[in-house]
């Protein structure tokens, strides 16, 4: 069975292209506009393999969605990979516990890598 990825980003054209570049490769994607949409999806079905999320998102930013992930032991041990401009972010994460940090722009070749790597 294909693993799940869930893709938690607010712009468009980034979200698409990540959709359609791991749904390329394999993989069984389901993707969210904002942090809120993201939980949504976990308490839906929580039953994914990894989740790439952006941090600056309206309604509820990649922090916050952090915060609410680690507080659900359903969904908690999912591991996160974060992609950001944000210049301070990979400081900012330290308490987060997340898998990995991918500075924007990102590679393609480098999503895929991280996305297999952590899945
Ligand atoms: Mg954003």
């Amino acid at each position: 069975m294909a693993k799940r990825i869930l893709i938690v980003e607010d712009d468009n054209s980034i979200r698409e292209l990540l959709v359609e570049l791991l749904q390329g490769e394999g993989y069984d994607v389901t993707s969210a506009v904002n942090g809120l949409e993201g939980l949504k999806c976990l308490a839906h079905n929580p039953s994914f393999n990894l989740i790439l999320i952006d941090l600056m998102m309206p309604v509820m930013d990649g922090y916050t969605f952090r915060t609410e992930q680690m507080k659900n032991p359903k969904f908690s041990k999912i591991p996160v990979v974060v992609m950001s401009a944000e210049a301070n972010a990979k400081e900012k994460l330290k308490s987060y516990g997340i898998t990995a940090f991918l500075s924007k722009p990102v590679e393609l070749d480098t999503i895929i890598k991280t996305v297999e790597l952590y899945s």
